[in-house]
């Protein structure tokens, strides 16, 4: 597909473009915006199944930045009108370039998932239906399919079915949500009203995270203004994961509300903190504790990995993502709080102009007006069932371990992590050469892959997320990386 020329896109008056009809736009005559509805729509169904049916071939990393992009996108704002399916069509001719292939079967870069298609479509209807599904009372359809699809995942994550379950952007938010939960609900103990007293005299709440955390933790404790003086972090192993004597000193050194920051999925590693040994020791301290599980919550799905999360459903909060593992479109995550009350304390709104109709999405999350983001995870779900989801992250699974094993068996590089979930992390003998590796298979085209620095090393990351990855996708990427190191 070739872009269109940056002219092209900038000039309002193209062919492809109708007259303007002056100050007031066509739109004001509802049957001819009916039928731009359907013809655009027509043009935004052609040009996604091109985009889709391009994966296998098309280079996973754009051959083009962002420059480009602005070239083909940018200019003026135009002056004057221009028809939808026109508007369409120009996204769709100037996009290709700077798509990434994240929907394929070969991205492996960051912990990013592809689109199911029940989910894919799904998500489509929710823009179409255009419900704000801030409250049952305003729409009742989009948050039904929200309350069934996050009693669902309690279910599969074998979480208590009486909590919350706040459908937000992603892993980021879900900490977020949950960390604001937690601080409201510890100084609520300590007899401190936070809505009432505000944070400038509150008791200190001791804020206790593992070495190896998730770098969204740190910007949810900005967001909370909790200071990196205030925090204290207890040391880590070999794979990132917190060590239970360092949390018993840590929480025997002080006294007063405390949070614990545990986590199910590092993102180098994959590996799982032990939430059997280290949520008694943060109870036993009065603690809350908050597990981010932004891709590992869903290892509790499968009968074979469960086993990494033992002990996980003790915990106060979880934060974990639909957009990864399960494999919806972007963007959508799950703030999931064991006592639905500490949730409605920290984000139920008071105004007189809101009905309620029980625990409402505006009770569960910091957003208002929102978009019905998790009608595709119940989409996804129910297109799966219990067994789809656990052969799905069983799969990712095996994926992963069969690269592992290849990459392994590839003369110079070294697989650094023991692989007991789905990311895999890999190097060269020296720093320069594994950045160099990174830099040549993003060239090659074949797959992505992520730089990454692990106990002051240059690394390679390579995360299983996609639903459409197969034995094939990862044995071509292997091939990539054999005739790059060879
Ligand atoms: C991806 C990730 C996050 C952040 O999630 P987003 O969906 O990107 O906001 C948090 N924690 C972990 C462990 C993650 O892998």
């Amino acid at each position: 597909m070739a872009p269109i020329s940056a002219a092209a896109a900038h000039s309002a008056s193209g062919p492809l473009s109708r007259p303007s009809t002056g100050a007031t736009l066509a739109l004001v005559d509802a049957r001819d915006g009916a039928d731009d509805r359907e013809s655009a729509l027509a043009a935004a169904h052609e040009a996604a199944l091109e985009w889709l049916r391009s994966l296998d071939e098309r280079p996973v990393w754009p051959r083009v930045g962002l420059d480009e992009m602005l070239e083909v996108f940018g200019g003026p704002l135009p002056e004057h009108s221009t028809d939808a399916t026109a508007v369409v069509r120009q996204l769709a001719d100037g996009a290709g370039p700077g798509l990434v292939g994240i929907p394929g079967g070969r991205f492996f870069g960051f912990v990013i998932g592809a689109t199911l298609p029940a989910a894919l479509a799904a998500d489509w209807l929710v823009s179409a239906w255009d419900q704000n599904s801030g409250s049952a009372m305003l729409t009742p359809t989009t948050v039904a399919l929200e309350r069934v699809a996050g009693q669902w995942m309690l279910d599969l994550f074998g979480l208590p079915a009486g909590a919350s379950v706040g459908f937000v952007t992603g892993g980021q938010l879900a900490n977020f949500a949950c960390l604001l939960t937690a601080r409201n609900a510890v100084l609520a103990r300590a007899g401190w009203d936070l809505a009432e007293q505000g944070l400038h005299d509150a008791p200190r709440v001791r804020f206790v995270v593992g070495a190896d955390r998730h770098g969204s933790i740190d910007r949810a404790a900005r967001f909370l203004g909790i200071g990196r003086a205030e925090w204290t972090v207890v040391e880590a192993d070999d794979q990132g994961r917190m060590l239970a004597s360092g949390l018993e000193r840590a929480l025997d050194a002080g006294e007063g509300p405390a949070i614990v920051c545990l986590q199910a999925g590092e993102v180098h590693t994959g590996a799982f903190d032990d939430f059997g040994a280290l949520i008694p020791v943060a109870h036993r301290h009065g603690a809350w504790v908050h597990v981010d599980g932004a891709f590992g919550l869903w290892a509790a799905t499968s009968p074979r990995l469960r086993h990494l999360t033992a002990g996980m459903a003790a915990a106060d909060s979880w934060a974990t993502d639909a957009h990864k593992t399960l494999n919806v479109p972007y963007d959508c995550g799950m703030a999931i709080i064991r006592d639905p009350a500490d949730s409605i304390a920290a984000f139920r709104t008071g105004g007189d102009y809101l009905v309620y109709t029980g625990l409402d999405p505006w009770d569960v999350t910091p957003e208002l007006s929102r978009r019905a983001r998790g009608v595709p995870a119940w989409a996804a779900l129910r297109s799966l069932g219990r067994a789809g989801v656990a052969e799905l992250v069983e799969r990712l699974h095996a994926n992963a371990r069969a690269m592992a094993e290849g990459l392994g068996a590839i003369d110079g590089v070294r697989v650094l992590n023991d692989v007991d979930y789905t990311q895999v992390m890999f190097r060269l003998a020296d720093d320069a050469a594994t950045r160099a590796l990174g830099a040549a298979i993003l060239a090659e085209g074949t797959a992505v892959v992520t730089g990454a620095e692990w106990r002051g090393r240059a690394a390679l990351r390579c995360s299983m997320s996609s639903w459409a990855t197969t034995p094939a996708d990862v044995d071509r990427t292997l091939a990539a990386v054999r005739s790059l190191v060879g």
